[in-house]
């Protein structure tokens, strides 16, 4: 982790209580700062800031990123939008309201406050990519009406009107692209291939392999991701990205699947289900930029950062009903 802050400063984080925002508010009440953390709760819970309940430097703010408080802050961490696929399909109109109208709102806090503000964007603006691994310089290769476009092309369109923002009005940007993160926070129920896998594992039933399984993701420790957001908010001015933060170990859904069986010491088989419409075929970012401009690379090992998730996810509700005792291996 980097040093502690130059002093304590009035932080917004937007998506506060998710798993990205909630470690990151850890951090950032590590380094002395007051934080608001503005949240919906539909996709992020308040329990995951509950140990600060006693923290007076903590304030939180149920409402939509689409309608901003009346604040004086310092820096913005604009994260709100649901990230896992069931769930930003869910309500697609709300999401790319929530990606666009949100990032607008935001910026025109931070354009109004004077505050520096971070966009968290998304390995999802790559689409399907037909260049591997992915530098910041390819424009990627999105569907704009498919089923997934309503995140990636709102996550797009975030990505303009933060550089929109700074040639017209000066605001101080940053922009991460942040690909697969996971880590202890997740929701059990999110749909993504880790709580899956980790879930069905955990429980003995067959574990759900989408296609033939050998599409790729990169999986980054959210420690890490949440070290690199705060890096890239602290880096000079004319650092605005867009700068990958992922972690470059690349592997296939049923090497994920393996592992996963194999930590748990579960016996259960896998399942082909039919693959999602425009799921991408290869995922690993080029952090070469990271490097050079923040000096940042992930740390934690996939192994340990899915032992992490596997330990936390073995305490939920959902597999305590149902009497899951598998062990470590
Ligand atoms: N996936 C899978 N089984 C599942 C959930 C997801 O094989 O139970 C696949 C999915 O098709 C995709 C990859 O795992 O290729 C990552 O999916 P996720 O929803 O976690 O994130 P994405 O990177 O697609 O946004």
């Amino acid at each position: 982790m980097i040093g502690p802050a130059v002093g304590p400063r009035r932080v917004l984080v937007t998506g506060g209580a998710g798993l990205i925002g909630s470690h990151l508010i850890d951090a950032l009440l590590d380094r002395g700062e007051t934080v608001f953390c503005l949240d919906t709760y539909e996709t992020g819970d308040p329990g995951n800031l509950s140990h600060h309940a006693d923290n007076p430097r903590l304030t939180l703010l149920e409402r939509d990123v689409t309608d901003p408080p009346h604040l004086d802050v310092d820096q913005i961490y604009n994260l709100a939008c649901p990230a896992s696929p069931p769930q930003y399909q869910r309500d697609p109109i709300r999401t790319l309201r929530t990606s666009v109208l949100g990032a607008m709102a935001m910026l025109d806090l931070a354009h109004r406050t004077h505050a520096r503000i971070l966009q968290a964007s998304t390995s999802e603006v790559y689409g399907d990519p037909f260049v591997h691994p992915q530098p910041e310089s390819y424009n990627g290769n999105v569907n704009p009406i498919g089923p997934r476009a309503c995140y990636d092309e709102g996550k797009r369109c975030a990505e303009t009107l933060f550089f929109d923002y700074r040639r017209v009005h000066g605001v101080s940007i940053k922009v991460a692209r942040i690909f697969n993160t996971y880590g202890p926070r997740m929701q059990s129920n999110d749909g993504r291939v880790v709580t899956n896998f980790i879930i069905q594992a955990l429980r003995g039933t067959p574990l759900t392999i989408y296609g033939d399984g050998l599409q790729t993701r990169s999986l980054c420790y959210v420690e890490d991701t949440v070290d690199g957001l705060i890096r890239l908010m602290e880096s000079p001015d004319d650092v605005t990205g867009p700068v990958n933060i992922g972690n470059p170990t690349e592997l296939t859904m049923l090497e994920l699947a393996e592992q996963i069986i194999g930590l748990t010491g579960s016996s259960s088989p896998v399942l082909h289900m039919p693959l999602p419409a425009d799921d991408p075929r290869q995922r690993r970012p080029d952090i070469s930029l990271a490097r050079d401009l923040m000096g940042w690379c992930p740390n934690v090992a996939l192994q340990d950062g899915l032992r992490a998730t596997i330990l936390y996810l073995r305490q939920t509700p959902v597999l305590k009903l149902a009497g899951c005792s598998p062990v470590l291996a």
